[in-house]
């Protein structure tokens, strides 16, 4: 087998890579932790986004294995250190989302700003409540942008071009960084200090075992009262029992979740009856171009490596040759 398809992926340029390369397409695999090793044993290479876990194990249960390719960007589901060493290449075409999920979080400002959905609800229950929808404009106030990469940067920009603040946390970025002076960011050694000043936060760092509830009730708390938080990240960065406190207390004015701890989630939350937080399963890449751009940079790459060619939009740079 060339490709094994772990999850629910549709896409042209899987079907014109079906043209020249074995494939077996299996949606549900990605939840059978005993199937997928099973399937794993005989792939070559395997297309996957976030659900599967790629974990050393599996990696060495797959020694034909050569190429990973990952629809989309966040690298939390895979062993890329494990993968380096087995010689696997693990693809993601880092670019290819970053505009489409910096739209989303400038759209969750104006819907929490201008309270969209409440008042698109109210309004179809039959009720003409305008100013019971009164809502803040975003020009002239301050968002916190935590994690200045590639989607951070798109988002301080838009933010800026809506005549907002902005202030960043990033341990990696340098006060003199040209990401900063695009949007005349203001740089804060410690995340507190950008939440302190923000009405409207943005989470924007990847999942890792330091910023893993780096968004803990120690910094709601440390928000402005009636401030609203954004995460469109990974749900792992925030403690969601800590952010429905700081909501329930009203503390916080409101909150946009593109992403959860647990996807989709296991249990309803109190989140779901509340008014004034907007939920979204996971959407920050599902727009038609960024889909496009994630699946053609994914399909040519498994293409050049199962050719013998290198691939072009890899990750792991150092790695044994594995043929
Ligand atoms: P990136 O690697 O370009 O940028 C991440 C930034 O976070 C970097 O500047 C890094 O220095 C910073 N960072 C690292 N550790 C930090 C910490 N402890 N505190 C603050 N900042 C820290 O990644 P990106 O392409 O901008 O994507 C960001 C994240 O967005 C991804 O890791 C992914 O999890 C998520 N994402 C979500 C969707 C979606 O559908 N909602 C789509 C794409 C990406």
């Amino acid at each position: 087998m060339d490709i094994l398809i772990t999850e629910d992926l549709q896409s042209t340029a899987i079907d014109r890579l079906e043209k020249k390369y074995k494939i077996v397409r299996d949606g549900s695999l990605w939840k059978d932790a005993a199937r997928l090793k099973t399937a794993m044993a005989g792939a070559r290479s395997i297309m996957i986004r976030n659900q599967t876990q790629v974990t050393a194990e599996l990696m060495g249960s797959a020694p034909n294995l050569i190429g990973i390719g990952r629809v989309g960007v966040g690298l939390d589901n895979i062993d890329v250190a494990a993968a380096s060493k087995l010689g696997v290449v693990v693809i993601a075409p880092l670019n290819a989302n970053a505009v489409s999920v910096a739209e989303l979080a400038l759209g969750f400002m104006l819907a929490l700003g201008r309270k969209i959905p409440q008042a698109d609800r109210s309004t179809k229950s039959g009720a003409w409540d305008r100013r019971g929808y009164t809502g803040i404009e975003l020009d002239g106030k301050t968002v916190a942008i935590c994690g200045l990469g590639r989607i951070g940067r798109l988002v301080a920009i838009r933010a800026r071009a809506f005549g907002m603040n902005v202030m960043v946390f990033d341990p990696f970025v340098k006060a003199d960084s040209p990401a900063l002076a695009e949007s005349s960011a203001t740089l804060c050694g410690k995340l507190e200090e950008a939440l302190a000043k923000a009405d409207f936060v943005s989470v924007h760092s990847p999942l890792t075992p330091e910023t893993r509830h780096l968004f803990n009730a120690h910094a709601f708390a440390a928000m402005k009262r009636g401030a609203c938080f954004i995460n469109t990240s990974r749900g792992g960065v925030m403690d969601e029992k800590a952010l429905l406190i700081a909501l329930q207390s009203g503390h916080l004015g409101g909150a946009a979740l593109d992403v959860r701890e647990t996807e989709p989630p296991a249990v309803k939350t109190a989140f779901e009856t509340m008014d004034n937080v907007i939920l979204t399963p996971h959407i920050g890449a599902f727009t038609v171009e960024s889909q496009a751009r994630t699946f053609e940079a994914v399909a040519s790459d498994l293409d050049h490596l199962l050719s013998g060619e290198p691939a072009l939009n890899f990750v792991n740079f150092e790695r044994p040759k594995k043929s």
